[in-house]
């Protein structure tokens, strides 16, 4: 068997043209919508992120505006301009690109974001909107991986969903979102005993550890879908998701890839989290 491909290249695009005109729909009421994108520091991945996001933005319309900290600034002076952007009306969504340098309290941070303009949607009265069934922004990457499980046609109600990773903007958002799609949830971690036990029984696998081709072909359930979070460098600079993709596409149903996987449908939901924010603006 050869999975089929889920692409999130092609998946983004479209999505994004739609977007697009709901943008335009916002634009000939004489809104904007707007992104503000704080980077502190200079890791070159995070870098690559925001530009990445920013220039999303502007080529869906949208007008976003950069905001860079040398990696020694002082937390106050990141919390005044979360302040003034929250009281900016041009501005509908903010988000602080993680992580952040060692000297910041990355939740104190988060939590100065007005939770109405919080599209990353880790502000904890967001997170806990979303745990309770009534999320207000759903976090991106996991709001991407809903989207390809859906184009790919996967019955969620009944099934076995495992994911491997339980963090805060990946793996436990993305529970809560397969469990109130009414799959049944298994989350792994770095203490899980026998991940491949859990894995081999997924009908859906979502790979979230930030690992290397960790998961094997022979850890999957034939005909499985299998999505990977994953971005990892490998030594020759190459970039690869926790999935080996090659073993994996032999067994599963349908795999994401990595490039052009999961990554530029995080960059989209993040586009559909800002427009939402700008349309609960332009109602009020
Ligand atoms: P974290 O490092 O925050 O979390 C990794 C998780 O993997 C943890 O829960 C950890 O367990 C678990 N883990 C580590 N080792 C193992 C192991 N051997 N077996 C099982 N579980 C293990 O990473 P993130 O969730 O932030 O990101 C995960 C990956 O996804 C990274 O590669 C990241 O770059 C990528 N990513 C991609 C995005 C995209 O847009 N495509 C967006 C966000 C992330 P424990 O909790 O016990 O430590």
């Amino acid at each position: 068997m050869t999975a089929r491909l889920i692409d999130g290249n092609a998946l983004a695009a479209s999505l994004r043209g739609a977007l697009a005109e709901r943008v335009n729909v916002l634009k000939a009421q004489g809104l904007t919508p707007g992104l503000a994108v704080i980077l502190v520091g200079a890791d070159p991945a995070s870098a690559v992120y925001v530009r990445n996001k920013v220039s999303a933005c502007e080529k869906a319309g949208m007008h976003s505006r950069k905001i860079e900290y040398a990696a020694d600034v002082a937390q106050a002076d990141v919390l005044a301009k979360i302040d003034e952007l929250n009281r900016d009306p041009s501005i509908h969504g903010i988000l602080v690109q993680l992580p952040l340098p060692v000297h910041f309290d990355s939740e104190l941070v988060l939590e100065a974001i007005s939770a109405e303009k919080d599209v990353d949607g880790f502000h904890a009265e967001n997170v806990g909107a979303l745990m309770q069934g009534q999320p207000r922004f759903i976090p991106c990457t996991p709001y991407g991986v809903m989207k390809m499980l859906e184009s790919s046609g996967v019955q969620l109600r009944g099934a076995e969903a495992v994911i491997v990773g339980r963090s805060n903007i990946v793996g436990k958002p993305m529970a809560m979102l397969l469990m109130a799609a009414g799959a049944t949830v298994t989350v792994c971690h770095s203490q899980t005993r026998d991940l491949a036990f859990h894995t081999k029984r997924a009908d859906i696998l979502v790979a979230a550890v930030g690992r290397p081709r960790m998961i094997t072909g022979d850890m999957i359930k034939p005909g499985a879908v299998v999505i990977d979070v994953g971005i990892n460098r490998t030594e020759d600079g190459k970039l690869c998701g926790d999935v080996d993709f090659d073993s994996a596409q032999a067994v599963a149903g349908a795999i994401s890839p990595v490039p052009g996987g999961v990554g530029p449908m995080t960059i989209t939901m993040l586009l559909a989290n800002t427009l939402e924010a700008a349309e609960r603006a332009a109602e009020e």
